[in-house]
C-alpha cells in the first residue's frame, strides 16, 4: 500500500489547464463542458496512475495469488464521481472546477454512462472491482469493450423504443489503449490427430486487443485493472480487392472481426442460442485465459503450481469454457497430460451461479458448437469421461444433442456458490441435486453486495456526512460499523437529522426531473419506488395494480386523510421480450390516466422515467421511502437493488425471496434502528 500524493485545489486547477491545453488541445475561452470533463477526469487519473503501479509491483514482488474475474457484462455508470470519492478529493474538485468558473454538475453529469451490462448480475461485477481494489486484492476484471452497451430507452405512445448508445462517440477518458497486448482467437475448421499430438486448424482468427481502465479503491492504496478485450481483424484491409476496384469487400474482414465486440446482447436472464455470443464468449474468455497464463509464466513459476497463484472466477456461465479452454492451452500447447490439466483448471475456477430460471440456462445446440469451437468439443467430451468413470455420477455434459454450460461450469470449478443463502440452499436441492450429491463439499454461499462507497458515501453526501459525523469517516470501509447507529435511534437530533437528509433527496430528485422531462412532483409524497429490469417473476405488474385499487379507493373517498403517494417505475425490458414490453405500456397508460385525474391528483401521482441506468439509480435510491422488491418467492437469487435501498434509510416491502431474508435478519423483525426499518409483507403468490 502506498499513501496518495493529494494536490490542492490550486495545484489541480492547474493540471485540468494543463490536460485543456495539451492532452486536449483546447484554449481556455474556447472550451466546452466536454473538454473540462475531459480535462478534469485525466487530471484524476494520473492521480491514480501511481498507486496503481505501486500495486502491480508489489504484486510481482510478493508473488500473490490474483484474482481473475471474467464477466461478460461489467454496468459501470460514470466514474469520476467513483473516482473523487476513493481519492476523497471531491472538495478539493470541486472548488478546482468552481475557481475555472464552471458548474461542477454539469462537468460531472456530462460523462456517459457506461453501460457495458444489463442489469444485476453486471453491476455486481462492477461493484466488485471497487471492493477488490478497497481490500488490497490482486485482481483483474476481464470483459468485452463492447463498442455499444446496454439500448437507450425511449417511450412512443407508451411504449418501450429501443435506440443504440454510443459511449465510445467522445474518447473514453479512463482507459488505456494497449495495442501491444493483443492475442490470436480462432473458430471454426477441424481438429487433426496426429500420434498424441492435436492439432487445431481453425478457419477463421480475429485479434483480441487490450484496453486498461485502473480502478482504485477507497482511499487510493490500491488500484487493480480492468481489462476490456476489443475485437480486430488480423488483417486490417485486403488491398488486392481494393486495387481490383473492390472496395465493400477489402473491408470485409474487419467488419466481420470487429462485429464480436460491437454491442452487448439485451437479453435479461434468457438464453440466447445466438452464433455470435457463443464467439463474444469464447473470444473474451479465449483472450483472458491466454494473458493471465502468459503473466503466470513470465513469473518463472512451474506449471504444476497454477492453482496457487491464480484463482478464475466465472460470473455465471458466460466464460463457462473457460475450463475447457484452460485445459486445451495446457495440453495442446504446453504438453500436460489430459487428466492433470483437468485437474489443474479446476482447482483454478471457481463458478457462480446466478439463476434458477430453466429459460436462462445456457446450452448450446451441439452441432453448433462442435462447428465454432471443435477442439473444445473433443475437450468437453473427455471431460465427461473423466468425470463419469472418476465418480458414481450419471449427469452429463452433453445431452440430447446440447451442450449444458452449468453442468460444465460445476465439473470444472472446486467451488459453486449461490449468491443468497435461500438461493444456495435451492441450488443444493434442485438445479444441481445429483451434482451436490456427488460433489458434497462443492457448493458454498456467497451472498451479493454492493459497494458502500457508490451506494451511499457518494450518492448520499447528506445522510453520509450524518452518519460520519456520529460515527467517523471509518465506516465506508467497514459497513459493520453501521450498527453503532443503532445508539442512536432515539435521539431527536438524530432522527431531525435524517428526516432532513432524505426531505432533501427528494427535492433533489424533484428538481432533477423538472428539468430532465418537465415533470413536477410532489416533493412531500411518499416515494414509492419499483426499479429494476422488467420482468414477470419481478411483478411490477402487481406493484401496477396495487397502485390501480389504491387510485380507486381515492376516487372512493377523495376527501379522507391519504398520505399523499408517488408510486416510480423504473426498468427496461428485452427488445424480444413481447410480456414485459406489455406491461410497460401498461404503465404508461395506466399512468397517463391516473395522473390527468383531478380528483385523486394530490394524493396520488405515477412517474416512469424513460432509460433507467445506474446513474438514475444514484438520484432515485436517496430520495426513497418505500423499496418495492415483491419478486415471486424462490426467483430472485439475490437481488442487489434490494441492498442499496435498505443502505440508503428506506423501508422495504417484500417477499422472503433472494437476499431480502438476510436484510430482514440483518435490520431485525423489529427494527433496530429506525432509519433503517423493514417491513415485510408475503403478497399473493408467496409460497415461502
Ligand atoms: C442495482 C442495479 C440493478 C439490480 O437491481 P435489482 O433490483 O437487484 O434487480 C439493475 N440495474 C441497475 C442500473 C442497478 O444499479
Amino acid at each position: 500500500m502506498t499513501s496518495l500524493h493529494k494536490p490542492d485545489a490550486d495545484q489541480l486547477r492547474q493540471e485540468i489547464l494543463r490536460h485543456l491545453k495539451y492532452s486536449l488541445g483546447k484554449d481556455e475561452s474556447h472550451a466546452t463542458t466536454y473538454d473540462w470533463r475531459m480535462s478534469l477526469s485525466l487530471a484524476l487519473r494520473d492521480l491514480v496512475v501511481d498507486p496503481w503501479f505501486a500495486s502491480t509491483r508489489q504484486t510481482y514482488k510478493s508473488g500473490a495469488k490474483r484474482v481473475y474475474y471474467l464477466s461478460m457484462e461489467f454496468l459501470i455508470g460514470r466514474l469520476i464521481e467513483d473516482v473523487m470519492t476513493n481519492l476523497r478529493i471531491d472538495d478539493i474538485a470541486k472548488s478546482a472546477i468552481a475557481d475555472l468558473g464552471q458548474d461542477y454538475d454539469q462537468v460531472v453529469h456530462d460523462e456517459p454512462d457506461a453501460a457495458l451490462g444489463n442489469g444485476g448480475l453486471g453491476r455486481l461485477a462492477a461493484c466488485f472491482l471497487d471492493s477488490l481494489s478497497t481490500l488490497g486484492i490482486p485482481a483483474y476484471g476481464y470483459g468485452i469493450r463492447y463498442e455499444h452497451g446496454l439500448f437507450q430507452q425511449r417511450f412512443e405512445d407508451g411504449r418501450q423504443i429501443e435506440t443504440a448508445e454510443n459511449w465510445l462517440a467522445q474518447k473514453h477518458a479512463w482507459e488505456f489503449e494497449r495495442p501491444e497486448v493483443s492475442y490470436r482467437i480462432n473458430f471454426g475448421g477441424y481438429v487433426h490427430q496426429s500420434g498424441s499430438k492435436v492439432n487445431w486448424h481453425s478457419a477463421e482468427t480475429v485479434l483480441a486487443s487490450a484496453y486498461d481502465t485502473p480502478v482504485v479503491g477507497w482511499q487510493g492504496k490500491w488500484a487493480n485493472t480492468l481489462r476490456l478485450w476489443a475485437a480486430k481483424p488480423t488483417r486490417i484491409f485486403d488491398l488486392e480487392s481494393f486495387n481490383r476496384g473492390n472496395y465493400l469487400a477489402a473491408s470485409e474482414p474487419e467488419a466481420l472481426a470487429r462485429t464480436i465486440s460491437r454491442v452487448l446482447y439485451p437479453d435479461d436472464t434468457t438464453e440466447t442460442g445466438k452464433e455470435l455470443r457463443l464467439k463474444q464468449e469464447y473470444f473474451f474468455t479465449s483472450a483472458s485465459i491466454q494473458d493471465l497464463l502468459r503473466r503466470f509464466i513470465s513469473e518463472g513459476h512451474p506449471l504444476s503450481s497454477l492453482a496457487e497463484h491464480v484463482a478464475i472466477q466465472l460470473n455465471d456461465t458466460h466464460p463457462a469454457i473457460a475450463g475447457p479452454e484452460l485445459v486445451r492451452l495446457l495440453v495442446d500447447e504446453h504438453g500436460m497430460d489430459v487428466d492433470e490439466a483437468i485437474i489443474l483448471a479446476r482447482n483454478c475456477l471457481g463458478y457462480t451461479n446466478h439463476t434458477l430460471l430453466p429459460e436462462a440456462l445456457e446450452r448450446w445446440d451441439e452441432a453448433l458448437f462442435a462447428r465454432i469451437l471443435p477442439r473444445h468439443h473433443r475437450l468437453i467430451e473427455l471431460i465427461e469421461d473423466w468425470h463419469l468413470s472418476n465418480t458414481d455420477s450419471t449427469v452429463r455434459i452433453i445431452e440430447d444433442g446440447s451442450v449444458k454450460m452449468g453442468e460444465l461450469s460445476f465439473i470444472m470449478a472446486h467451488k459453486v456458490n449461490g449468491v443468497s443463502a435461500l438461493h444456495t440452499e435451492l441450488v443444493k436441492q434442485t438445479l444441481f441435486s445429483d451434482l451436490h450429491g456427488t460433489y458434497p463439499d462443492r457448493i458454498i454461499n456467497q451472498t451479493n453486495g454492493i459497494t458502500p462507497r457508490r451506494w451511499l458515501y457518494s450518492c448520499n453526501s447528506e445522510l453520509s456526512t450524518l452518519i460520519t459525523s456520529n460515527l467517523g469517516d471509518q465506516w465506508p470501509n467497514n459497513l459493520d460499523q453501521l450498527a453503532a447507529l443503532a445508539d442512536f435511534a432515539e435521539d431527536s437530533g438524530f432522527q431531525d437529522a435524517f428526516r432532513a437528509a432524505k426531505a432533501n433527496n427528494k427535492r433533489r430528485m424533484a428538481e432533477w426531473i423538472k428539468q430532465r422531462d418537465g415533470i413536477i412532483i410532489n416533493p412531500e409524497a411518499l416515494f414509492d419506488v419499483q426499479i429494476k429490469r422488467i420482468h414477470e417473476y419481478k411483478r411490477q405488474l402487481m406493484n401496477l395494480l396495487e397502485t390501480v385499487a389504491l387510485w380507486n379507493e381515492i376516487r372512493d373517498n377523495p376527501n379522507a386523510d391519504w398520505t399523499p403517494r408517488l408510486k416510480v417505475f423504473g426498468g427496461k425490458a428485452a427488445p424480444g421480450y413481447v410480456v414485459a414490453k406489455e406491461i410497460i405500456h401498461l404503465v404508461n397508460d395506466v399512468a397517463k390516466r391516473i395522473n390527468s385525474d383531478k380528483t385523486t391528483m394530490p394524493h396520488l401521482q405515477v412517474l416512469y422515467p424513460e432509460n433507467y441506468n445506474v446513474s438514475m439509480a444514484e438520484i432515485l435510491i436517496p430520495a426513497t421511502d418505500l423499496s418495492e422488491q415483491i419478486s415471486t418467492a424462490g426467483k430472485e437469487a439475490s437481488g442487489t437493488g434490494n441492498m442499496k435501498f435498505a443502505l440508503n434509510g428506506a423501508l422495504t416491502i417484500g417477499t422472503l425471496d433472494g437476499a431480502n431474508v438476510e436484510i430482514r435478519d440483518c435490520v431485525g423483525v423489529e427494527n433496530f434502528c429506525n432509519y433503517s426499518a423493514t417491513l415485510f409483507l408475503l403478497p399473493l403468490g408467496a409460497t415461502i
